[in-house]
């Protein structure tokens, strides 16, 4: 497995512990963590951290009914144990983190493969919650994309593997987080294609005057 170098920040890990981190940027919190044997220490540490604050609370009585009915959710939740997903479909990867499989294998409508420019495909994934688009992202060896700005959070952790912007070099595993005004260009390692799952909130504007060649960056559909 390679050397990850780049994290999430302490504080969405603090999120993530106390489950108060949405839906999509926690799905590219676990991909990372897949990769990351800091970040799974971090993570130990600071749900050792939580519970030890949990088991300081006071205890409040709750009623016959309401304990009833936390144990039935409870044993409807899916069974965590269950053997992996097949891969049915060609995008699934024995080497992704088993949520990115489960998610590519378990969306009613299997998520397909579109071109969104020259050097990138995107393949969109259901995820049940509306405030985000999550996608795969593929960008072919030696692929440039768009230069664009961000006009809300982007969460990606690199699957497969590599790219580059202006800043670094991300390889798999590493977990790169854009805000508002952040503008960069990735460009694919010339050596393979490189995929990536990314979990967006809002547009991507384009920063160069030929934007209207780019509109499928300017949509987010979530599904
Ligand atoms: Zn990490």
């Amino acid at each position: 497995m390679s050397t990850v170098n780049h994290h999430p920040e302490s504080s969405m890990l603090v999120d993530f512990s106390a489950g108060n981190l949405a839906i999509a940027p926690s799905i590219c919190v676990s991909a990372h963590l897949h990769f990351c044997n800091q970040c799974r220490n971090e993570l130990l540490r600071l749900d050792q951290v939580g519970s030890k604050l949990m088991s300081e609370v006071e205890l409040t009585e709750v009623g016959d009914h309401l304990f009833d009915s936390v144990i039935t959710q409870i044993d409807q939740l899916p069974d965590s144990s269950a053997p992996a997903v097949s891969s049915t479909s060609d995008m699934a990867d024995g080497r992704y983190p088993l949520l990115v499989n489960k998610l590519i294998n378990g969306s009613e409508a299997a998520p397909t493969w579109r071109r969104m420019s020259a050097s990138v495909d995107v393949a969109q994934v259901t995820t049940g919650q509306k405030e985000y688009e999550v996608a795969l992202h593929k960008i072919c060896a030696g692929g440039k994309t768009p230069r664009h700005n961000h006009n809300g959070q982007e969460f990606t952790v690199v699957l497969k593997g590599s790219f580059s912007d202006e800043h670094a070099v991300y390889k798999e595993g590493d977990f790169l987080f854009c805000e508002p005004g952040d503008i960069h260009q990735p460009m694919g390692a010339q050596n393979g294609e490189c995929i990536c799952l990314s979990a967006l909130a809002a547009p991507i504007k384009l920063s160069n005057p030929f934007g209207f060649l780019m509109n499928p960056w300017l949509r987010i559909n979530p599904m």
